[in-house]
């Protein structure tokens, strides 16, 4: 097998600064609530980094099942942080799996992110500004634009991923098409409900989690199916839409200041350390849903025609359009696929092992 003696280091680079204390005791595997035994962390993977076993690292999804949930950090006697070191394998395993590199730069130099996004926002605002045409329409088409970008770079992301957790550590390509692992698969995705497996499971993480999400993908919806024409129709605060947007935007604010006011005052082992990413995100987010409230409260209460509205809406276009092009595709949010996709690699790998995995064969398939 081919060693890495660089590994550590290069993991290093992406945060979990003090793993090199750690003295392989196990606690950390001992106390960890989601750790079993056919996904066991994070003892493993601290020893894969140290001895510089690079293709295990690689291919682990166990990364994907922690909900860095702390108790290990909390307990580990070396105080080592094994679980910053979880969240710091994610952003290895991320720029991993991106295709172009650009996640590799993003987070080994946080600030240059956070930068170019400023400096991304702040082009596209002055573009959209001195745009004299119907704003209106632009906007449209540029929502219209957003699912083929991002179905591009997410599904660069999974092949890699299938590639770098699947193919390469099991020989070939191998599947399962059972109900069971698919409907696990989704329910994961959508409830996150591996954190309730945590010894003190935390309530507020959780729904802020929810609420991110849900608004989340609830504003792509509305954005990718171009529900909302603020600048061409009047509507009222109780139509389908406004509903739609004020639990899309209450629902990100309210879960997004949740967890920055957690990150602030470092309420919790998981948001004791804070990567720049880990900011941008948070922020971003709390950008997007305050200014999609704030165009839609103008729409209701001033009208279609309002100058306030279409400035508002312009602000709104900048920081969706800056958000999909640059922190979409290449930070943490990009992870709310990968959890799930983990649970089913899971199942695929148990499934391999037993045999009874569906297996593409040059010569055909069993
Ligand atoms: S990280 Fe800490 S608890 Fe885990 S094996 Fe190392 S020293 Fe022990
Ligand atoms: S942070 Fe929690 S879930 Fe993650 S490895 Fe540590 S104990 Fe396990």
């Amino acid at each position: 097998m081919k060693v890495n003696p660089e590994l550590i280091d290069e993991i290093k680079k992406y945060g979990a600064f003090d793993i090199s204390a750690c003295f392989n005791c196990g606690n950390c595997t001992a106390v960890c609530p989601l750790s079993k035994e056919d996904a066991s962390f994070p003892r493993k993977l601290i020893r894969a980094g140290h001895v510089g076993m690079e293709e295990m690292v690689s291919s682990a999804i166990e990364p994907w099942h922690c909900y860095y949930c702390g108790e290990c950090s909390s307990t580990c006697p070396r105080e080592a942080q094994p679980g910053e070191y979880m969240m710091a394998l994610r952003r290895y395993l991320i720029a991993k799996y991106d295709i172009t590199g650009l996640s590799k730069v993003f987070y080994k130099t946080g600030w240059l992110q956070t930068w170019l996004t400023a400096g991304l926002f702040a082009a596209v605002l002055w573009l959209y500004n001195s745009y004299t045409g119907d704003f209106g329409a632009l906007a449209g088409k540029i929502e219209m634009a957003f699912p083929v970008y991002v179905t591009i770079a997410l599904g660069g992301y999974v092949l890699n991923m299938y590639r770098y957790a699947i193919v390469k550590p099991l020989g070939g390509i191998k599947a399962t098409f059972k109900p069971t692992p698919i409907i696990e698969t989704f329910i994961h995705g959508f409830t996150q409900k591996n954190i309730n497996g945590c010894e003190e499971p935390d309530l507020v993480r959780w729904i802020s989690h929810l609420l991110v999400m849900s608004g989340y993908t609830l504003t792509l919806v509305i954005s990718n199916l171009h529900l909302l024409e603020p600048l061409n129709r009047l509507y009222g605060a109780f139509s389908p839409v406004s509903l739609l947007v004020w639990y899309a935007g209450l629902a990100i604010i309210v879960g997004g200041g949740s967890m920055s006011l957690r990150r602030i005052f470092k309420s919790s082992e998981s948001s004791k350390f804070s990567h720049p990413s880990d900011w941008l995100f948070v922020v971003m987010m709390f950008l997007i849903g305050a200014s999609m409230l704030a165009t839609q409260y103008v729409n209701v209460t001033q009208g279609p025609a309002s100058p306030l509205l279409a400035a508002l809406y312009r602000v709104n276009i900048a920081i969706e359009t800056v958000w999909i092009i640059l922190v979409v595709p290449f930070t943490k949010w990009i992870h709310i696929f990968f959890r799930p996709l983990a649970v089913y690699f899971q199942h695929v790998k148990k499934e391999a092992a037993a045999g009874t995995a569906f297996t593409l064969q040059l010569g055909g398939s069993k």
